[in-house]
């Protein structure tokens, strides 16, 4: 089943409406309009919005889009030691935007995903602002992780 279908089926069984859907999750009218007839595809973040909306279990919504479920490893799955460790070589800095608390907060994020095989030691794991990390989860989610290592190999000083 293709997913606009699958999503138009799951809200006529919710008994809601597109424009309703549309107020649940600040996804404008016609763009899940054009979601529901194939001709776009929603966004990683968007589909996370419908799924809570229509009460889809996101895995089945992710398999259907092709996107990986949980691509980007959560900070706290990273020992407290070696976390602060990354903290501390990346001197307190978003790598990507260079921004530090208290403006932002920052996370120690894996550069590979644990589900593409990436290991949680230094060379691996980079101290990004919680912005970026949003912008990296909807970046791969959109070009794809092949796109993102490519970046993430030039920017990135990764030895403690
Ligand atoms: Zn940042």
């Amino acid at each position: 089943m293709k997913i606009g279908e699958f999503l138009r089926l799951a809200r006529k069984e919710k008994n809601i409406t597109l424009r309703q859907l549309s107020d649940l999750t600040h996804i404008s009218f016609s763009q899940l309009g054009k979601i529901e007839r194939e001709e776009h595809k929603p966004t990683r973040e968007n589909s996370l919005k419908i799924a809570e909306a229509l009460q889809i279990d996101q895995t089945i919504l992710f398999k259907l889009l092709g996107y990986q479920h949980e691509n980007i490893e959560k900070s706290h799955s990273v020992d407290p030691l070696l976390r602060y460790k990354v903290l501390v070589r990346d001197r307190f800095k978003c790598k990507v935007c260079g921004e530090g608390p208290p403006k932002v907060s920052l996370e120690v994020d894996l550069i590979l995903p644990k589900a593409n095989g990436g290991e949680i030691k230094p060379d691996n794991l980079v101290c990004l602002c919680d912005q970026c990390l949003r912008g990296r989860t909807l970046f791969i989610a959109n070009e794809g992780l092949e796109k993102d290592l490519l970046f993430a190999k030039n920017k990135i000083r990764t030895t403690l």
